[in-house]
């Protein structure tokens, strides 16, 4: 019957890709020629945090970048689905800042993609929360958007009022070190009775730094979760 009513609403409104508008096999499909423009991120890459290596390196079964392996990155395992450059950037600027709700199913399915051979048990899933001014501001948080699809996905809880964010100005063109000074407490625990022991995925749109991962890792850890993920739909990637 939903394959029947599936057909039925591709003839009368035929699926296309939401970048181009070339006609394409289901809904939230990207054309080959839109896909082949992203640069997807594969392997070989840093088991811990997803940073992309040269296709060329052969770096064994569990390659680390030099950050995690100089212990800077506490999370159990970061992904992000592309490199933010002028690709990414055009899909995921409208859908930050002018609803282009048309990217939400591409982004967060290449997220579930990102993260499908880690295997993950995962009890909550998390936006990385918003500041109520901008909140108010922007009308939605654009990584709830992200988020909800993925919480679907892993049959997990959407959690989006257990962790409060202080407002700060835009942090503008910081280095890593300034953005990790920059975010640091302005996350707050509110209920933590509600992550005690839980595994739980953070979700956010783009990665630039990872300072607000590595900082809501910390206090979710401080709070007694077990596990802390996350993923990204973007990353910027900087040669290290
Ligand atoms: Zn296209
Ligand atoms: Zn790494």
């Amino acid at each position: 019957m939903v394959k029947l009513f599936n057909q039925f609403l591709n003839f009368i409104f035929p699926p296309t890709c939401p970048i181009c508008g070339e006609s394409v096999g289901s809904y939230g499909m990207l054309c080959a020629r839109c896909w082949s423009g992203f640069n997807w991120i594969s392997n070989p890459k840093c088991f811990k945090c997803g940073y992309p290596f040269p296709a060329d390196l052969d770096l064994g079964p569990t390659p680390m970048c030099p950050h995690c392996a100089a212990g800077e990155n506490d999370l159990d395992y970061i992904r992000s689905a592309c490199v933010y450059d002028d690709v990414s950037k055009n899909i995921m600027l409208p859908f930050k800042h002018a609803s282009a709700l048309k990217y939400q199913t591409i982004m967060s399915r290449a997220m579930i993609n990102a993260i499908r051979d880690l295997n993950l048990d995962v009890d909550i899933v998390m936006p990385v929360p918003l500041a109520w001014r901008r909140l108010f501001k922007r009308g939605y948080n654009q990584a709830t958007l992200l988020a909800r699809p993925i919480a679907k996905h892993f049959n997990a809880k959407l959690d989006v009022d257990t962790i409060s964010r202080k407002y700060k100005p835009d942090m503008g063109h910081k280095n890593a070190k300034q953005r990790r000074e920059n975010v640091r407490g302005v996350f707050k625990v509110l209920n933590p009775d509600k992550i005690r022991g839980k595994k739980i995925l953070l979700v956010d749109d783009v990665m630039t730094s990872g300072a607000t991962f590595y900082e809501l890792n910390r206090i979710l850890r401080k709070a007694g979760v077990s596990a802390v993920y996350a993923v990204s739909f973007c990353r910027v990637v900087h040669a290290i």
